[in-house]
């Protein structure tokens, strides 16, 4: 909503890109206490230019999914409820139709984590993951089958490794950049792990495309 990137939702039909966009809530109050006075409407007016070129519609080839992570340090609730609350709310109150919602874990770094530490719950919110644990997540957990690329072309095991600055440990390379590997076989490669692991693998599991088979 931007001014000078009138054209994208166009421009990400005619490319047949994928859209995961973050909408922490489908009520205006929630969304605009987390985010920011007016962000709601913007989401809104987004979601809704992507209807407009066919993104989320029945049948269309066009997908269009939304990502939600709580504000407080809890685990998500269960993603196909909470896809269904979505679903009706958005269709009932703007007409807004979307493919699937990701709900996510909040992980326990960068800005998030200062926040908890701040707020004296980072240890509280740590055992909340550590006692969740679930070792089928194990097996689906998102950097055994992605990688993260930063803008200038070095590659992590994921983007949380990346916020991190955790190297790459599966090649030989100290800060592995990404046209040194196009021939790499990552099959079985060693992935750097730390305490924030347990945001991917608590309850229902997390990942960039939502929470993961193994929990199910
Ligand atoms: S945070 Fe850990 S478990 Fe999650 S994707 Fe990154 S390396 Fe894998």
């Amino acid at each position: 909503m931007e001014p000078g990137y009138e054209d994208l939702p166009q421009f990400f039909a005619d490319n047949q890109i994928v859209v995961v966009a973050s909408m922490p809530c489908y009520q205006e109050q929630n969304v605009d206490r987390q985010r920011g006075k007016g962000v709601y409407a913007d989401s809104i007016a987004g979601l809704l230019k992507l209807n407009l070129v066919g993104y989320g519609a029945p049948g269309s080839s066009l997908e269009l999914n939304l990502v939600y992570n709580p504000d407080d340090p809890i685990l998500p609730p269960n993603q196909q409820t909470l896809e269904n609350d979505y679903k009706r709310e958005l269709r009932q109150d703007h007409g807004i139709e979307f493919n699937q919602l990701f709900a996510l874990a909040n992980m326990p770094i960068s800005r998030y984590g200062a926040r908890l530490l701040a707020k004296n719950q980072y240890t509280g919110y740590m055992t909340l993951l550590r006692d969740a644990f679930e070792v089928g997540n194990l097996a689906t957990v998102m950097c055994r089958s992605l990688i993260s690329v930063d803008y200038q072309g070095f590659v992590y095991d994921c983007d949380f490794n990346q916020m991190l600055e955790l190297p790459l440990i599966g090649t030989d390379k100290i800060k592995p950049h990404l046209r040194e590997l196009l021939s790499t076989d990552w099959n079985g490669a060693p992935i750097s792990v730390g305490e924030h692991c347990y945001g991917c693998t608590a309850g229902q599991g997390s990942s960039c495309g939502g929470a993961l088979a193994g929990a199910e």
